[in-house]
């Protein structure tokens, strides 16, 4: 179980964080509805510089900074309730199981692609493509929250194993971008704003519908770059396991699947890591691009900054497998609870949605296809330009 704070943490659930305590001051919701944007209750406004759209907070809503605290220890302890009264199969056991099963398919993925036959071969690139997906994706996201497992030391060994020997990536950058920033300054300009995955030299077209063949490419190469930057003794493991991950997958195939040569077992190698390269892609951006950004110094209490900074897509099968609950349709409540499982995020979902609803919040939800095609309309709005700052009033 993660560290948390003193007294009040120790009857905390496994699987529950705390609210961050930021120092920020409170600050305001309000807003006009973007296009594109479904939710419960009006987006917060954004403004390009030189004009604000500012939002009355909802008739009764808790104002300030005790407010903002009040609704976020109100909606923490509904989840806990529900995190209490559920198994470590529901906790755990479940996504752990899907994972186990990933690594327990990979053999027949190798084996397919030693067949003549174009349909088991495919078969075989489809089974390897989204168990690469399910591991590196799911599996990472996971255990770098230290949700697969409330032992700190197992969480540890499976971020090494998911997010270096897998995904080809380092834990401790894994660790530091995206729970200290992205979840710490969700939306924050300039620390957690998703400005990693702007390209804003790439056309629309080619940035939607190419560039994501890079992903399995260069995130190695970022590894290595990113090495540099840690202690040796760190860099020189993670190098290794990442040569291990990397090695292991073509050797495979080269003595499993039977490819004879470097260059078409490095291919297939390329097209499995990038099967659903499209989506993973397109859903990193969906999920807060175009949505409310914040400055630090005006960034919004914990809660207001997931409601209104945070958007769900429908539950989509493969998706939900691969990437997992948290990060498709379950995205603000991984915000919000970023220690829950998949499953678990899944499970508190009605409560979490119930709540935001029921306290006048902003509930972002999008199609993927509604997402992809605002994205393609308003492309060098969102993707291009600096994102606006969005100023919220009225709730302190
Ligand atoms: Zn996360």
């Amino acid at each position: 179980m993660q560290a948390l704070g003193a007294g009040r943490a120790r009857c905390r659930p496994p699987g529950v964080s705390p609210p961050a305590r930021d120092s920020a001051p409170p600050a305001p919701a309000r807003a006009p509805r973007q296009p594109g944007c479904r939710r419960s209750q009006p987006c917060a406004s954004s403004r390009r510089p030189g004009s604000a759209k500012l939002m009355e907070p909802a008739r009764g809503a808790p104002r300030g900074i005790g407010g903002a605290e009040a609704l976020l220890g109100e909606l923490e302890a509904r989840v806990q309730d529900v995190v209490r009264a559920s198994s470590w199969w529901e906790r755990h056991g479940l996504d752990c199981a899907i994972l186990a099963l990933s690594v327990l398919a990979l053999p027949a993925g190798f084996l397919c692609l030693r067949s003549e036959n174009v349909l088991v071969f495919a078969a075989g690139i489809a089974i390897l493509g989204v168990c690469h997906y399910t591991l590196t994706v799911k599996g990472s996201h996971l255990a770098t929250h230290g949700a697969l497992t409330e032992s700190k030391r197992w969480s540890k060994i499976w971020a090494l194993f998911f997010v270096e020997v897998c995904t080809a990536f380092t834990a401790e950058y894994a660790k530091y971008g995206h729970v200290k920033m992205h979840h710490g300054y969700t939306n924050v300009l300039g620390l957690g704003d998703s400005s990693t995955w702007r390209l804003p030299y790439l056309n629309r077209y080619v940035y939607m519908f190419l560039a994501p063949l890079l992903i399995p490419v260069i995130t190695p190469l970022v590894a290595v770059e990113r090495l540099r930057k840690l202690e040796l003794g760190l860099a020189l493991r993670s190098l290794a396991l990442i040569s291990l991950g990397l090695y292991s997958h073509y050797w495979l195939l080269l003595n499993v699947s039977g490819f004879k040569s470097p260059g078409s077992a490095l291919s297939c190698m390329f097209v499995t890591r990038s099967l659903l390269a499209h989506p993973y892609l397109h859903v990193n951006i969906f999920q807060h691009i175009g949505l409310p950004m914040f400055s630090l110094d005006t960034r919004p209490r914990r809660i207001h900054m997931m409601s209104l900074g945070v958007l769900n897509l429908p539950r989509l099968p493969v998706l939900d497998w691969a990437f997992g609950h948290s990060i498709i349709s379950c995205h603000v409540e991984h915000h919000l609870f970023p220690r829950l499982s998949d499953n678990m995020c899944l499970k508190v979902k009605p409560v979490v949605s119930q709540f935001l609803r029921e306290k006048q919040l902003p509930y972002n939800e999008d199609s993927y296809l509604a997402r992809f095609q605002l994205f393609l309309r308003r492309y060098e709005e969102f993707m291009v330009q600096t994102p606006p700052i969005t100023e919220l009033v009225g709730l302190q």
